[in-house]
């Protein structure tokens, strides 16, 4: 469905995020048709550059990050002509009265700050100072919001300061991923999952996020954040939220988004036995973190592993298991559902145990999976043998469901029809890190020095006792 016409004004449009995944997505998007022809891009940040050579440093993008569609020589012209630029600063009164004078009234006006945390405030009073906001503004801003509790609601009260929270987008992009949402579709559009999802059937829930990718180029911000707050806090928590929130009454952003918060709410505090950070090593497969950060001493974890648990009355005794981490054997985002075993089998012990799980794989190859016991075919007896039940969406919905859009797709259409559902709210940022901080202030305390494990592994030996000990095992990483 084409939305209303918007200038989408994306501060640090030079830099990495903008040029890599945000106007790509907005190229995608122009290429499905969704845009009115009077939309326009503006890039804006400190270069010097002209509109034309902003335009070449945006072509040059889509041909690496949209390999496919920049092949048509007439979409990537369409698109080139509604792309603009205007050289300006964040910190001083350069180049924002061209940038007023840029935009054009009465239509959607969005906000995109590409740009490091300290820029915010700057920015939000710099739109004000020269009242570039109208009626439909949005502000759209990435994480890292804040580093522990305090700079968070910092950074909250200098955008509510400016803007009213109904106009702002905070983006965490795995809940832009289709099977994210697609997650919440088989939740709350089955009557098969929900009466299962609860303590009562479900032993317990995996949530990993491992990355092949170490830390190169990001060294020093990742020196200062670490797994925890780059990872956990953000994306593994806002997983957690869409697996164990209540059904709300309605698919709205408010209703949605107080769910939410309300798992986090009932997490209990995380047990330093419960917790299992790790550092990677290097080994065969490439340096190890110390050396890649140029501190040989560093004790950031690029790894944790931990088991939380949301005290309520749905998940009372259920455990969530969530794990992150870098330099890791394979590239896979992946929650597992694992039910309990059924509670007597009538084939016998040599039949061996069986339980149900569902895989809802973000990356790579989105996709739901349910598995299943059935009886192992051919052999003489009864023979168990767990298999997946096929949901071919491929086969059900055609080619296109094989191509989803991306995530930045979107996300950044639904700044524009101003739909807040898939961002996350100011208190349940806050709240994320009201749990986080007292995990890493423990470490501080403590001295904790995380485990090594070598490049290209599964994690540290720890991570797999944290398991055991509670006689379960983590689902293959691949
Ligand atoms: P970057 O360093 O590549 O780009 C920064 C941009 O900000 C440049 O365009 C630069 O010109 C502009 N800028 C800097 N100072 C300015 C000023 N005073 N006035 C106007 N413009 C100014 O950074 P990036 O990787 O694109 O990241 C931007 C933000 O998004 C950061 O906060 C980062 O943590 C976050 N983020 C990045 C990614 C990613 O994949 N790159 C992912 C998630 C979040």
């Amino acid at each position: 469905i084409p939305v209303d016409p918007f200038d989408l004004v994306i501060f640090g449009g030079t830099g990495d995020l903008a040029q890599r995944k945000i106007v790509p997505a907005l190229f995608r998007r122009y290429c499905a048709g969704q845009w009115p022809n009077a939309t326009r891009i503006i890039g804006a940040a400190r270069a010097g550059l002209t509109t034309d050579a902003f335009r070449d440093m945006v072509s040059d993008s889509l041909r690496k990050h949209a390999p496919k569609r920049s092949k048509d020589p007439e979409a990537v012209k369409g698109f080139l002509q509604r792309v603009e630029y205007v050289a300006l600063d964040a910190l001083s009164e350069d180049g924002w009265a061209q940038l007023a004078k840029t935009l054009r009234t009465e239509r959607v006006r969005a906000f995109y700050f590409s740009v490091g945390p300290r820029l915010f405030g700057p920015l939000a009073e710099r739109i004000r100072a020269h009242d570039l906001a109208n009626a439909q503004t949005r502000i759209v801003v990435e994480k890292p919001f804040g580093h522990d509790l305090e700079s968070a609601r910092a950074l909250n009260a200098t955008l509510a300061a400016h803007f009213d929270e109904g106009q702002i987008y905070r983006i965490d992009h795995y809940l832009g991923k289709e099977t994210v949402q697609n997650l919440m579709a088989v939740r709350f559009g089955n009557m098969l999952f929900e009466p299962l999802w609860n303590s009562q059937y479900v032993d317990h829930i995996q949530i990993t996020v491992a990355e092949t990718v170490g830390i190169d180029g990001r060294e020093e911000y990742y020196e200062r954040a670490g797994a925890m707050r780059d990872m956990m806090q953000n994306h593994l928590m806002q997983l957690l939220c869409l697996i164990a929130m209540e059904p709300p009454a309605k698919f709205d952003p408010d209703a949605v988004r107080d769910e939410k918060l309300k798992v986090i709410r009932a997490l209990d505090p995380v047990e330093p036995h419960h917790i299992v950070r790790g550092q990677f090593a290097g080994g065969a497969n490439g340096r190890g973190y110390r050396e890649v950060a140029g501190n040989p001493r560093s004790t950031t974890e690029s790894y944790v592993a931990l088991r939380a648990h949301v005290s309520n009355w749905r998940w009372a005794g259920t455990p969530f298991y969530l794990r992150t981490g870098k330099e890791l054997v394979a590239r896979s985002s992946v929650i597992n559902v694992m039910f309990k075993d059924a509670p007597h089998s009538i084939f016998g012990e040599e039949a061996g145990r069986h339980a149900n799980a569902l895989s809802i794989r973000l990356q790579p190859n989105e996709g739901i999976t349910l598995t299943v016991t059935i009886k192992e075919p051919g052999q003489g007896g009864m023979r168990l043998v767990d298999v997946p039940l096929d949901m071919s969406f491929a086969e059900a919905l055609g080619p296109e469901s094989q191509d989803p859009p991306d995530a930045y797709e979107r996300l950044v259409m639904d700044v524009i029809r101003g739909n807040q559902t898939l961002f996350m709210r100011g208190d349940e940022v806050e709240a994320a890190w009201a749990w986080t901080d007292p995990i890493i202030a423990g470490w501080q305390a403590r001295g904790d020095v995380p485990k090594p494990y070598e490049n290209g592994s599964t994690g540290p030996g720890d991570a797999e006792l944290l398991m055991k000990r509670d006689h379960r095992r983590w689902q293959g990483i691949n």
